[in-house]
């Protein structure tokens, strides 16, 4: 047996119980990973919510983001050894569907994820198949490398792969606060570009100011796309990255330049805005939908972190007892950051 949060039901919102559960028996091919830190997402909440549209079954160990070390591996091919320090790419992909033998394997038909569609990283181990870990750079911590697989890397192919942001250009980051916006102002900032972030909250405004953005916006009480054409001579900005949709996504459009690129990665404001489609195509604006990134985007972003210093922002750490109340903050909203669940060594 082993200690994990495990959704149990949805009664109320609060199915997720820190307890015992049976310790996962690695299939061959697999590694048994023996967890150090994982890291809570929006996901997580929307799992213990409602789970809709994600194909699972109950019981199930809650979390997508997770680090350890290898303690068993059963692929006789795999190079990794125990003890070796891994970080999990959350999604498995069928390699079999048309859209892996295309080599987009973020499309496939059957991908299935960590803490949604199978048992996650909040739990003293997991096993997985041995293509799915990768090395945890020199020098990189457990609970930095915890932040990186949904967060760091959904950022990383907004910025980089979908709006093909350059250095100099100009990047609005909605709603700073979360995890992928706070990420995507990191790496912005690693790329050399100008950041303008918004937020309703004037404290999470003065961290993000602190951590070098150009500008700050108030959306609550500023005219926020007449700011950003202000800090950019009319022009507006090459790139804005939305991770929040609802009504503000209308601003959204209205902050890009001519030609601009807008992405999309979420929508915990609503999924149904107005679409001002004129405005779309009189100014011919790009919009993307983008999810996680590629294994190969995740090994790039691995070694941008490792190189540039890149230190995840962290709001709160939580040991592996207490990740429920973890998920309750995340709820709340409040955060700066990431929020990141220790795991102790089992005895
Ligand atoms: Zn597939």
């Amino acid at each position: 047996m082993m200690q994990a949060i495990v959704l149990r039901d949805r009664k109320g919102g609060s199915g997720a119980v820190y307890g015992s559960f049976e310790r996962p028996q690695p299939q061959p091919g697999d590694v048994l990973v023996r967890l150090r830190a994982a890291s809570v997402n929006r996901v997580d909440v929307y799992m213990r919510r409602s789970g809709a549209g994600i194909t699972h079954a109950l019981p199930q160990i809650m979390g997508v983001d997770g680090a350890g070390e290898v303690a068993e591996v059963h692929d006789p091919q795999s190079p990794l050894r125990p003890g070796q320090r891994v970080v999990i790419y959350p999604a498995l992909a069928c390699g079999r569907c048309r859209y892996c033998l295309a080599g987009d394997q973020l499309l496939c038909l059957y991908v299935r994820y960590t803490g949604e569609h199978r048992h996650g990283t909040m739990a003293e181990y997991v096993s997985v198949p041995a293509v799915s870990v990768l090395p945890i750079p020199e020098g990189m911590d457990f609970h930095t490398a915890a932040c990186l697989p949904v967060a760091y890397l959904t950022a990383w192919r907004m910025l980089f792969c979908k709006a093909q942001l350059q250095p100099g250009e100009t990047v609005v980051i909605i709603g700073v606060g979360g995890g992928v916006a706070i990420a995507a102002l990191q790496l912005a900032r690693l790329a050399g570009a100008r950041a303008i972030v918004t937020s309703r909250h004037g404290t999470k405004l003065q961290h993000a100011g602190a951590m070098g953005a150009t500008a700050v916006i108030k959306s609550l009480t500023e005219d926020a796309p007449r700011r950003v054409l202000d800090l950019t001579f009319g022009h507006g900005a090459e790139v804005v990255i939305d991770s929040v949709g609802g009504p503000g996504w209308g601003a959204s459009l209205k902050m890009a330049a001519r030609g601009g690129r807008i992405v999309t990665c979420g929508a915990t404001a609503g999924s149904q805005p107005g679409a001002d489609l004129q405005r779309v195509f009189i100014r011919q604006l790009q919009i993307f939908g983008s999810t996680l990134g590629s294994q190969e985007e995740f090994r790039q972003l691995l070694n941008a972190v490792a190189q540039g210093g890149l230190r995840p922002v962290i709001d709160r750490v939580y040991p592996l007892s207490e990740a429920v109340a973890a998920l309750d903050y995340l709820e709340s909203g409040e955060q700066f950051g990431k929020i990141v669940i220790d795991i102790p060594l089992a005895h």
